[in-house]
Formats: C-alpha cells, structure tokens, sequence
C-alpha cells in the first residue's frame, strides 16, 4: 500500500449526513446497474461515486488551500532557531499540526481527483500540487525535528499535548549525529527519519530495477486458443494462473527466461539497495540494517526473527498444500508454474452491490453492534465513502484513505464477483478502524502504526470467509470459499516469510561482505523454495531467478508486515469468534488506539504478542484445517 500522506491515513468523524449530500441522480444503489470497465467516468452515474466536498468543495477552493498552506509554511519558517523556549514551540506545534492537516486534505483530494480518470491533466495536475504541498512541508518543517533533539526534555506542562510526538522522535536521539554529519547523511540520501513509509521512496537503485524491468525482453507466448500474445509484467499473473497447463508453463518459462538473461543487472541493482541500507544504518550506530529500519517504526528484530522461526516450525501445512495440488490436478509433478491456477473452479455466483450492503453486516455481526453501525453507514453510497464501480481511466485495485475526522474514502473496483466482495470487506476494515481511532484519539496520536494496518482489513475477510462458508448452499460453493482462503494464507503466511527471509539473507551478506552476486541470490532462493514447499514441489532450473523482479525487496523491511499481519488477523478473529465478548471489545479498543502506544504495546493490550510463535502457530494450524475440510468435501464428491 503506498499511502502518500504523512502520519499514515488516519481517519474520520464527520459524516455528511445523506440530506445534506449533493444530489445524486438515479438508480437505487446497486441494482440495475452492471460494471463496466470500458465506460467512460462520465457514464457511470454520480450515486456510485464518492463525494469530495468534506476535503475541498470544489477545485477552486483546493486552489484557495493550497495558497493558505504556502502562507502557513512561512509562518512556520519563523520558528527556526527559537524552540528552547517551550511556550515557543508549543506555538510552533500547533501551527505545524494545523499545517499537516490541511496537507493530508490538499494531498488526499489531488490523489482521489486523480485516480477517478488518470488520463486527465486536470486530476495529474490537482494530484502532482498536493504532493508537492506535501514535500515541501516536509522541507520546511525539518528544522523542528533538528531543535528537539537538541533541547532537552523538560517535561515542561505546556507541551503535554505533544508529548507523543515529542517522544517518538526522542526515542531515537542516541541515534541523531552531529551537524555535519547529519547534513552529509542528507546528502546521501537519509530516509531513517522519513515521516511517510519508506516503500513510498524510492531510491536510485529502485529506479534502476524498474528501468531494467521496463525494458524486458519479454517473449511472445501461445494463449489457450493457440493464439500468440505477448507477455508482460501485468498480464503475467493471468497467465501464470491458467487452467491450461501449456499456457501457465510458457508464461513462468518466459518471465524467468527473460530475468535470467539480466541477472547480473537486477543483481547489481539489489546488492545497492542492500549496501545503501547497511550504510545508512551503520552511520546511525545500528548494528544491522533490520535493527534500524524496525526501529524507525519501533518494532524489536526479536518480532522478525520469530515470525521466520515460527514458519520454519511450521512447514508441514505448506507441504500439505503441495500434496492436496498434486491429487486434486492429478498430475505426478507439481511446478512452480503450477501453484497458481484455482484448485476448484469458481462457481459463478454473483454478489451485486446490494447483495454485499446486507452480507458484510451479517459477517461482521461477531465485531458489535457499533461496528456494524458506522459499517452501514460507509456502506450507504449516499453518504458519499465509497468510489464503486470501475471506468475506462480509472486507477485500477482498491484501496482505504482517510483524514483526520472526515470520513473515509475507500476506492473500489466493484465487478459483483466474490474477490469484489471480499476486498470491499478488506478496505473497510482499514476505513473503519481509521474511523475508529480518528473518533477516539487526538490528531496527534489519531494515525496508526502501517504495520498494524493490515489486522483490521484481515480480520474482516477471514469474518466474511466464515460467514459465507456457514451459509453455502452447496458442496461447489464450500470447496470454492475455503480455496480462496487457502491461496490467501499460502500466498500471504508462507510466501511473503520466504521472501522476508530471502531479504534478512541478502542484508546479511552486505553486513558480514559476502558478495551479493545473482550466483549467491539465485542459490539462496532456491535453498528458500525447496526447504518451504518441500520434497513435493519440482524445482525447474530458472525457478532461483524469481528473485529478481519482486519489487518489495527495495521497500527496506516492509514486507514482512504482511505474514504478521495476516497471522495477528487471524488470532484476533478467532478470539472473536469465540464469542468472548471482552475479547471483542479488546479488539475494538485496537482498532481505536491509534498511535496512542507503540504498535507491539496496542496489539499485546488485544492479545497477541507477536515476539511469541503463537498467532503464526494459529495461522499455520487454519491453514492445515482448511486443508483438511477440503479433503473431506472432496471425498463425498468423489462418492456421490
Ligand atoms: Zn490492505
């Protein structure tokens, strides 16, 4: 997720009451209506769409925004030099809180004018003034991080409001060097202190391996018609999944021929990445790269290592999985190429818009009342958080965003299928624990932790899951829901850990000067792959090179948050689940925290210590029940 705000995306109060919307023509939402993604934004009526007015009313008053920041960062220049003085800086952290909100407001709206028709130079103009806002607020406010750290903390009265963001910076002084030091760390490119997530910067070495990609020699292949198309990065993944077993072999076979024949470029590009990590944490005194960059989002490397050591103990479901391929497809060998195409095929049932406004509330019953409140609500087109249905220019995937005390947006790619259905219960569980914790917490602490970002929307997609398997109608139906939950945890659980330990490995040898050559990378992957899947899978001579077109190995330690996620998802669910209702309520109040403690503090007052195997262990142990409950529908089948 690349969020392009400071402080997260933090979120929501103020509901603009249905009455008060602007008025919205026609069809009753979600009916009538079918998703087209060729249609132009224009066609696609306005009750679909989300309603901006609660950032900016019009473009015109964003224009009027973005001229009062400007006035407000000269305002906050004025500062420079003078918060010893803590009346001073009190004065200068209200104007800099107040700044950064209308900020978020100005980066928000350019960003959602934009992806609702990218090929606008109106939206790419709105979107590219809002970043711009945002960077330069970033510049001019950078003096207040430097005096901070200078002064020492008086635990003056008059700054007890700031004070969590005073500590957090603080945490970290006996990593800041002197001037001259800090300025040539600058230079060089520091993103430590960064307030927006690294994944959102990239570095030149990143640029580097997009450029190498963009310029791959990708072959043409036969379709399942026998038809040639060429392959490329975004039609891949289609291909990799298809039924015809010929087609998803040519599709890896092409991809990984291609990296293979640039491997020692995309080697290159990664071994930068890595040394450039190793170097910026070195000079900030770390002893590894993986201690400095958790620590930017203060999480103990313990987390990290315990998250690779409990999949190591927990293999055996992975295993599984790869027998449960080679009986349900019936083929002796199961590839690389193989582990994509669906296990069952997808029953075909639809799930219009409507349909969802009634399931989500059902599924999500366990969560409360409250919950289930604010989620119809959201789920109310007319009050304007939702961007439903697909256009021919618009940015495609979903995703949540908020800003404080105005209520979320959350952009969908609405087709009526179950993945539809299943990502808008993902996005509102982000939209509404940015509610939640915006309702709750002061501006200040308002915005969570990204790493515990992806709890909420999990826990709402395994409730779903759940819900729609106790309710199947049929065999068909059973098999397809718990196949896609299964994809989820072996995609999600297993492989995001192989690839954070492939990442741990390559950093590793930029700190102990091994040489990172696409000789020591291949053969650390395919070490990974056959010690994951185990003796079942039949490794082919390019699978070591998958390496080297994963983006996720420049974000700096990013993307192990999705496996920890995921498993803290599904602990807490199962809490809930339980029916405990303090449970419950110990959830809810994680959803509300914010960043009112450090993120390992909020989720252990949920009850999930992930310095423990524990909600790996609980991941692991789902993965090998839905294993199992497939293996017994798949028999009765066979029998009937
Ligand atoms: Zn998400």
């Amino acid at each position: 997720m690349r969020s392009y705000a400071i402080g997260g995306f933090a979120i929501a109060i103020s509901i603009v009451p249905a009455a008060t919307a602007a008025a919205a023509p026609a069809p009753a939402a979600g009916t009538g209506f079918t998703p087209d993604g060729n249609m132009a934004r224009s066609a696609v009526p306005d009750a679909y769409k989300w309603r901006l007015a609660p950032l900016f009313a019009d473009d015109a008053a964003f224009a009027q925004g973005l001229t009062a920041q400007a006035e407000a960062r000269a305002r906050l220049k004025a500062y420079t030099g003078r918060l010893a003085d803590p009346a001073v800086l009190r004065d200068c952290l209200t104007l800099y809180f107040d700044t950064r909100l209308l900020t978020n407001k100005l980066s928000l709206y350019g960003n959602l004018r934009y992806v609702g028709d990218m090929t606008s130079t109106e939206g790419q103009g709105l979107r590219d003034r809002g970043l711009a806002a945002l960077n330069d607020l970033m510049t001019d406010a950078g003096f207040i991080r430097q005096e901070v750290m200078a002064i020492p903390d008086t635990g003056d009265p008059r700054l007890k409001e700031y004070d969590p963001y005073l500590d957090e910076m603080r945490r970290r002084r006996s990593h800041v060097l002197d001037a001259e030091a800090e300025r040539v760390l600058a230079l060089a490119g520091d993103n430590l202190w960064a307030e927006i997530d690294l994944n959102e910067i990239p570095s030149d070495y990143e640029k580097a391996f997009h450029g190498i990609l963009t310029g791959l020699p990708l072959p043409v292949i036969r379709d399942e018609k026998n038809e040639p198309v060429t392959l490329t990065l975004s039609n891949y993944g289609k291909y990799r999944a298809s039924a015809d077993r010929r087609v998803r072999k040519e599709a890896v076979a092409g991809l990984f021929g291609a990296l293979r024949g640039q491997e020692h470029g995309l080697a290159a590009t990664l071994a930068g990445q890595m040394h450039m990590d190793v170097f910026l944490a070195r000079a900030r005194g770390y002893d590894t790269a993986l201690a400095a960059y958790l620590d930017k989002d203060n999480i103990e490397p313990a987390v990290y290592r315990n998250l690779i050591g409990a999949i190591h103990d927990n293999l055996k479901p992975l295993h599984d999985y790869v027998a449960l391929r080679r009986e349900v497809m019936g083929i002796p060998d199961i590839h690389l190429y193989d582990l994509y195409t669906p296990l069952v095929p997808a029953v075909g049932r639809e799930y219009p818009y409507d349909q969802a406004r009634r399931v989500l509330p059902e599924a999500l019953a366990p969560l409360g009342p409250d919950y289930v409140a604010t989620l119809k609500t959201g789920l109310d087109l007319a009050n304007g958080w939702i961007d439903l249905y697909p256009s021919r220019a618009k940015e495609s995937g979903a995703f949540s965003s908020s800003v404080y005390r105005i209520h979320p947006f959350v952009k969908m790619n609405y087709y009526n299928e179950y993945d539809d259905l299943s990502t808008l219960a993902h996005e509102m569980g982000h939209a509404l624990h940015s509610y939640l914790s915006s309702a709750k917490q002061p501006y200040v602490t308002a915005n969570y932790a990204t790493f515990i970002a992806e709890i909420a929307s999990t826990v709402n997609e395994k409730l779903l899951s759940d819900s729609l398997v106790a309710r199947a109608a049929t065999d068909d139906e059973r098999l397809f829901l718990l196949n896609h939950l299964l994809e989820s945890l072996r995609t999600t659980i297993y492989r995001q850990t192989l690839f954070a330990e492939f990442e741990l490995l390559a950093h590793t040898a930029a700190e102990e000067g091994t040489p990172i050559t696409a000789d020591f990378l291949n053969a650390t992957y395919r070490r990974l792959i056959a010690r994951y899947y185990g003796p079942g899978l039949t490794i082919d001579a390019d699978d070591e090179v998958e390496w080297a077109y994963i983006p996720h190995f420049y974000y700096k330690y990013y993307l192990y948050s999705y496996a920890t996620g995921l498993s803290a998802g599904v602990a807490l669910a199962e809490g809930i689940q339980s029916g405990d209702s303090k449970q419950r309520d110990l959830y809810l109040g994680m959803l509300s925290a914010g960043s009112s403690k450090p993120p390992l503090a909020i989720l252990k007052d949920a009850g999930v210590d992930l310095t423990r195997p524990d909600a790996v262990v609980a991941a692991a142990r789902l993965m090998d029940r839905t294993i199992k409950d497939m293996r017994v529908i798949l028999a009765r089948k066979a029998g009937e």
